[in-house]
């Protein structure tokens, strides 16, 4: 039987070292292999490396594999920029990255990637495109990483950071997203700072509470949506499973584990869940720790859901601001003309 081989972007660097020294890679060179691959966004081992004997290479490429995703679509939004890629990983199932330029603002321009953690996604939260898919599988460890070093490969703006936002719900494909995380960190590849690398949740009140033990360095962000049960069980089904009060006590004991202020995600839908009432629930259910919420307007390509108009988002911002007294952001979600946009993610098999 051959011994299974090394499969590149699905692991660390110290651990190609450790695979690899009996065939005389020291740990530099591991390191290196590790630039080549993920920075150089290559498909295969080298030929050649300043100071590496091509017969070590050789060695190195028998017992070693380099996956790489395929590309299957690729599309720009005129307007802001955004890119959304089609991909293609183990099969013949499409799932899409977004690239994001961050070009405004005071800050030096630089671009994210919004990543998919699963092929499409069982948890059906009302108004996302992404759950008419259903759950086809979940992604490896490879697909996720190599999401980013593609998009980075093509990106005119040095990317500095990562959030699992797009398909699929990333604590239900736990172990490969905190490896994919950690693969991404590596100073000798992606470098992405741990703070800038965010995990976003419905509310899998499990692993949110194994985040918290294990005391992660990434930002989780937990979609709220909605304070009052009733309301939020139409809109994510997940609070059957894992209720609103449930949710909180792990939030409260993420709070506690990190000391960070939480933050949580309402996407918002016109005379739906942008009350006063919601803002009362949630104050209610905040006095034990800070949070911070991120306002997100609906995109529902199926028109059943709008987004509110300005003065109705303006009048649940100052309810927010007067009834739990926390920041309260506007997250822009755009890509809309490529239907790259927070929820509008969604392909078929095959989809080109
Ligand atoms: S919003 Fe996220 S968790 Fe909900 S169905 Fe869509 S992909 Fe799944």
């Amino acid at each position: 039987m051959n011994a299974p081989r090394l499969v590149f972007k699905d692991v660390l660097s110290h651990e190609i070292h450790q695979a690899l020294a009996p065939l005389g890679v020291s740990p530099r060179i591991a390191r290196r292999l590790q630039a080549a691959v993920l920075r150089g966004a290559a498909s295969s081992i080298p030929d050649e490396m300043p100071e590496v004997s091509p017969r070590l290479l050789d060695r190195v490429r028998d017992v070693a594999e380099v996956p790489r995703l395929e590309c299957v679509r690729r599309d720009v939004d005129p307007q802001d920029g955004f890119v959304k890629y089609g991909f293609r990983g183990v099969d013949e199932r499409v799932f899409e990255t977004v690239w994001i330029p961050l070009r405004g603002g005071t800050g030096t321009p630089k671009a994210i990637v919004c990543v998919s953690s699963q092929v499409g996604c069982a948890l059906g939260c009302a108004f996302c495109a992404t759950a008419r898919m259903g759950f086809v599988r979940n992604l490896e460890t490879w697909e996720i990483v190599d999401q980013v070093v593609r998009a980075s490969a093509e990106s005119d703006l040095p990317v500095r950071g990562v959030v699992f936002m797009g398909m699929g719900e990333p604590l239900l494909n736990y172990e490969r997203v905190l490896r994919a995380a950690e693969i991404l960190r590596e100073p000798c590849g992606m470098a992405i700072a741990a703070k800038a690398i965010t995990i976003s949740t419905v509310g899998v009140v499990p692993r949110i509470r194994s985040f918290a033990r294990a005391r992660l360095p990434y930002r989780l962000v937990a979609s709220l949506t909605s304070a009052i049960p009733e309301r939020r069980r139409e809109l994510l089904p997940i609070e059957d499973d894992f209720p609103i009060d449930e949710l909180f006590d792990a939030l409260a004991e993420l709070h506690a584990a990190t000391g960070r202020r939480i933050t949580l995600a309402w996407t918002l839908i016109s005379g739906r869940n942008t009350d006063e009432a919601e803002a009362i629930a949630l104050a209610e259910r905040t006095r034990s720790f800070p949070v911070k919420v991120d306002l997100i307007d609906v995109n529902d390509a199926t028109g059943r859901f709008l987004p509110p108009d300005d003065a109705e988002r303006d009048a649940f911002r100052d309810a927010l601001t007067r009834h739990v007294g926390c920041p309260v952001d506007r997250r822009y979600s755009g890509g809309k003309s490529i239907r790259a946009a927070c929820g509008m993610l969604a392909t078929e098999v095959g989809a080109r």
